[in-house]
């Protein structure tokens, strides 16, 4: 059984409190590791590490910094087979996704940020009538801390701390308790690639312990945090008093609307995958499925029969479309939103069973869930479920959509299928979400604005909007 440590000052380095918690395999429910349930004692020695190294990083040419994010790039490449089936084993997710999306996104993270830094400018203004010119320093913050969840975990981790440290960061970085292990094999790589100790620190534990000792540290100025979104309320109430500046990801609800003049076979294909990527635990999933009335019955005949033929499986099966959930808890948590559905009077087109597979009936394996739903408003159309369910509703016309769409509380993305031009403007401009995907999904430019509006967070990732958040802006001002 491996014990992962945590990575502090370039080092592997046993928790100060020699306290370790369980690392369970999705796939099978075994316990396969244990990590370091790090206390506020690694978090400060983490601190001071960072802390340390921040003199000669945040010095270090520009040039210098991209070449080394660009060489982790090309190390996780290199390792790509190695650390996709470590994800797949932590997360449950299938090899393929973790091959084809997760691990390839981690790399091209630090190669986007590596190169976009190396063009990140700032404004100069001539203040006419004055004989004074004004220019924006972008400096980077100090020690920043970096929480990311566990569905998506080296993809999520690093798009926060490749930014972080293209700016000239130095971070303190806890991966999910429940998904450790790419975040770890992660910190050989950097050492590989030349990335001076102490300038990327990766503490591992629990968030209300080791999560909460980042938050609090006086030496972190910013927090970049991805997760659900009681505990980013959470952290904003506990770094406010500090003033520390805060990126918060949080939940989503998304709705997909379907417009009868959609290209019904690319929505089709498209839905499935927004609505049961990940088993579902993508942020950005489609999980409220409105569709106008003229197509409803055929859409709903169609896709139930799609989705039924979906094959839930051993992650690292190759045939495998759906994983195991990534924890008991969470298992029993989405479980729970069946029965709630059926009490709301939900009829259960599909799934809501738990699946037993062979050799393996100990995994967290459900069926995936298609829910029609009576009314927008109840529990399950209301409440993020983050797991292999979705709702199903019909609609009449743009404006009830509009409104069903808007009548959550979380405001992430939204997808809509039509070939309405106009309706697409109207809708893509009235839609509350930071993301709106016409005709598509999860189609991401890195250069792009990411994040959410209302209870989905604050503050945008992504392209120069990262590389903003991690610096500080300051303006000099010359009279001449
Ligand atoms: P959580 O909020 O439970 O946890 C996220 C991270 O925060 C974990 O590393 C967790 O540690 C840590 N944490 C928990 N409590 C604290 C605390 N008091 N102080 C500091 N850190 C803490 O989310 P999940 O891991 O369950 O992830 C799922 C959620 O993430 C969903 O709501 C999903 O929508 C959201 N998400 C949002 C995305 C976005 O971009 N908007 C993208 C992906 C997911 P630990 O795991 O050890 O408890």
């Amino acid at each position: 059984m491996q014990q992962l440590k945590n990575f502090i000052n370039g080092q592997y380095t046993l928790p100060v409190s020699n306290n370790w918690i369980d690392n369970y395999c999705p796939a099978n429910g075994e316990v396969y590791g244990q990590i370091p349930n790090s206390s506020k004692d690694d978090v400060a020695q983490a601190c001071r590490a960072a802390k340390n190294a921040f003199a000669n990083w945040s010095q270090t040419t520009i040039e210098k910094r991209s070449r080394i994010l660009l060489k982790i790039s090309e190390l996780l490449e290199k390792n790509l087979q190695r650390f996709a089936e470590a994800e797949s084993t932590d997360n449950g997710k299938p090899i393929s996704l973790a091959k084809t999306v997760d691990i390839p996104r981690a790399a091209s993270n630090f190669r986007f940020f590596g190169n976009a830094i190396t063009q990140f400018a700032s404004e100069s203004h001539e203040s006419v009538g004055f004989n004074a010119i004004n220019y924006t320093l972008r400096q980077p913050i100090g020690v920043v801390g970096c929480i990311s969840p566990w569905n998506l975990p080296l993809y999520l981790f690093t798009w926060k701390i490749a930014p972080a440290l293209a700016a000239g960061n130095c971070v303190v970085a806890k991966p999910s308790e429940v998904t450790p292990m790419t975040a770890y094999l992660l910190g050989e790589l950097c050492n590989e690639a030349g990335l001076p100790k102490g300038v990327l620190n990766i503490v591992h534990g629990l968030g209300s312990t080791t999560g909460q000792a980042i938050v609090e540290h006086p030496d972190i100025k910013a927090i970049s945090f991805t997760g659900g979104t009681a505990t980013g309320a959470h952290i904003a109430r506990v770094a406010a008093p500090m003033f520390k500046k805060l990126s918060l990801e949080l939940g989503g609800k998304n709705p997909n609307i379907i417009f009868a003049d959609c290209d019904y076979d690319d929505m089709l294909e498209t839905t499935l995958r927004s609505s049961f990527a990940n088993q579902g635990q993508i942020c950005l999933c489609g999980s409220r499925i409105f569709v106008e009335q003229p197509i409803y019955n055929q859409f709903k005949t169609d896709f139930v029969a799609r989705v039924k033929k979906l094959n839930v499986g051993h992650p690292a099966e190759a045939t495998t479309d759906i994983g195991a959930l990534v924890s008991k808890p969470h298992l029993e948590k989405v479980m729970q939103y069946v029965t709630i559905a059926k009490e709301e009077g939900g009829t259960l087109l599909c799934g809501g069973n738990k699946v037993l597979v062979k050799g393996f009936e100990n995994g967290y394996y459900l069926e995936p869930t298609v829910i029609e739903v009576p009314t927008d408003e109840c529990r399950v159309n209301q409440e993020e479920i983050f797991g292999p369910v979705v709702t199903l509703m019909p609609f009449t016309t743009e404006n009830e959509a509009l409104t069903m769409a808007n009548k959550v509380k979380y405001g992430l993305s939204a997808t809509l299928w039509t070939n309405n031009l106009k309706r697409t403007m109207r809708m893509s401009q009235q839609i509350q979400a930071g993301i709106v995907w016409i005709n598509t999904w999860m189609l991401r430019d890195l250069r792009t604005p990411f994040g959410g509006v209302k209870s989905s967070g604050v503050g945008r990732e992504g392209g120069f909007e990262a590389l903003r958040f991690f610096t500080e802006a300051k303006n000099v001002c010359i009279k001449y």
